[in-house]
């Protein structure tokens, strides 16, 4: 007796195969059988008649544990919604393990506020454990963030590293991949990364090639020095032979906009060059960012308790607000998204905020942060939709959420993404027709399997692992804007994880996920 039959869909496998119509048998957590037609007995008969089904999609670059969500809401329905069967947590530097001391949690406090929560981990094993000690709606893996571990060695410091501690930083890392990461992330824009020196991110890299994990990196910089930034990372790729991926890859900001040809062609160059390469990108037009990193290096290098000092002094902030004027943001579109000291910004932009005050808008955005303890979270709508389209059309790119799981429920503004990425991908290969379905389907299912180095993962094929997306083509898209960040996408009818049926009728039926490790 099977667990699953899954009847007359039209069968797309994720590796790229044309698609075809078959039925799909799965037993004890693993596909059995496909063929044309099956007629054995099942518990569970699933009629996928104008129906495509897919691989669960896996999302490469998520940051359920930063937003501390993995750990309080773990049906995950956001992501479960949209057909995300399993994520890659430990993104841009920080993750959840390990932990040299309790304070070294603090890596993800620009995206969370820590107040009242419980750490009962340090290692990766540990923090492993703990996550498969609960049910999950999807299966969790993590990397192992580069600011976590500088955090557990320099506290709130942010110096340079001495090379006795780039040794200990080393073996915490190798220990971190033995116990089952899958590689590790650097966000080299952030206050805790910004003055790590070449080497050592050349010796953390050097760590990864022999156990063919990989790298993924938060560019140093998004806008007007992305080519540097992404030359920094190619050259550390190369030396330390190892594969890299780029994460949320956009040029940020209209007057830099005309850079990103030549960014796509030097990551063309590196790719034909041999270098493993490869980038994840969100459909939307709207980046949702750290405020703190609108402002110049120098005022976060010292990380947040040095951000407010500068902002107070009277003649530091004349030369930060010098520096915002310069690089003529448009305020106009930049909204406060979270800001848990100052909840009164939050949906309003910055431009607005400055007329409420009568101060021009680079004015309002240092009294934000100045009010908001320099935790404050904003949307941009800075991109550009064409370098969209042709991000995600890219032979290069992978499509993730850079989001978190979230309940219909939540105290901030959520980035839409965090609801829609995936039916929103989906629909735009419906309506404008950049790739073939089978062409999409591979760049969330098998293309991110083969980065984690789990054959098992991303491809419908007998004996893979039943995680399964049973979607409409006609009508799948995504629902949820910036105001409402929460509405459902449509066109999911049917998701499968681990064998056993856990959405359906836009409702959450059972936590099958599991940890995956490498
Ligand atoms: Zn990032």
């Amino acid at each position: 007796m099977l667990d699953i039959l899954i009847k007359n869909g039209t069968v797309i496998d994720g590796m790229g195969k044309p698609a075809n119509k078959a039925d799909i048998a799965i037993q004890d957590g693993k596909i059995t059988a496909i063929e044309s037609v099956i007629k054995a007995k099942s518990l569970q008969t699933i009629d996928a008649s104008d129906r495509i089904v897919s691989p669960g999609f896996i999302d490469i670059q998520n940051h359920s544990d930063s937003y501390w969500t993995i750990l309080d809401q773990p049906s995950q329905f956001s992501l479960l919604s949209q057909g995300i069967t399993t994520i890659v947590m430990g993104n841009c530097g920080a993750s959840l393990a390990p932990l040299l001391s309790k304070e070294s949690i603090k890596s993800i406090q620009k995206w969370h506020n820590l107040s009242g929560v419980n750490v009962d981990w340090m290692t990766m094993a540990e923090f492993l454990q703990y996550l498969g000690n609960v049910p999950h709606g999807v299966n969790v893996g993590t990397l192992v963030g580069h600011s976590t571990i500088r955090r557990g060695i320099l506290g709130d410091s942010t110096r340079p590293v001495s090379d006795d501690e780039i040794k200990i930083m080393k073996n915490i890392l190798t220990n971190a991949l033995d116990q089952g990461a899958f590689g590790m992330s650097m966000g080299l824009v952030y206050a805790h990364e910004v003055n790590s020196s070449e080497q050592e991110l050349r010796t953390l890299a050097t760590v990864l090639n022999p156990k063919q994990k990989y790298l993924s990196v938060h560019l140093r910089s998004e806008d007007s020095h992305i080519l540097e930034s992404l030359d920094e990372v190619i050259d550390l790729a190369l030396i330390a032979s190892v594969p890299i991926k780029i994460s949320h890859l956009k040029v940020r900001g209209k007057k830099n906009w005309p850079l990103f040809e030549r960014l796509m062609t030097k990551l063309e160059i590196a790719y034909h060059q041999g270098i493993n390469i490869s980038f994840d990108v969100y459909p939307y037009d709207t980046s949702w960012s750290v405020l703190y990193t609108y402002l110049p290096k120098w005022t976060y290098e010292g990380g947040r308790d040095q951000i407010l000092k500068m902002i107070g002094d009277p003649v530091t902030r004349r030369k930060i607000w010098d520096y915002l004027k310069a690089q003529e943001y448009d305020f106009d579109k930049v909204i406060v998204s979270e800001a848990s000291s100052a909840p009164n910004f939050v949906g309003k932009s910055l431009k607005q905020i400055g007329d409420n005050q009568s101060v021009s808008a680079e004015e309002a955005t240092l009294n934000v942060l100045l009010a908001g303890g320099a935790q404050v979270m904003v949307f941009d709508h800075n991109l550009s939709n064409e370098h969209v389209e042709l991000l995600c059309a890219s032979p290069l790119s992978m499509i993730a959420t850079d989001g978190a799981g979230h309940s219909t429920e939540h105290p901030h503004l959520i980035h839409p993404r965090c609801f829609g990425t995936m039916p929103r991908f989906l629909r735009m290969i419906r309506e404008n027709k950049l790739l073939k379905w089978e062409q999409a389907i591979m760049k969330i299912t098998s293309e991110p399997a083969k980065l984690l180095g789990l054959p098992n993962l991303g491809q419908l094929a007998k004996d893979k692992l039943a995680d399964v997306v049973i979607f409409d083509p006609k009508t799948i898209t995504d629902k949820a804007d910036y105001k409402n960040a929460s509405l459902v996408s449509v066109g999911i009818d049917g998701v499968i994880v681990n064998g056993k049926l856990s959405y359906t009728n836009q409702e959450v039926v059972g936590l099958n996920g599991m940890v995956i490790k490498r």
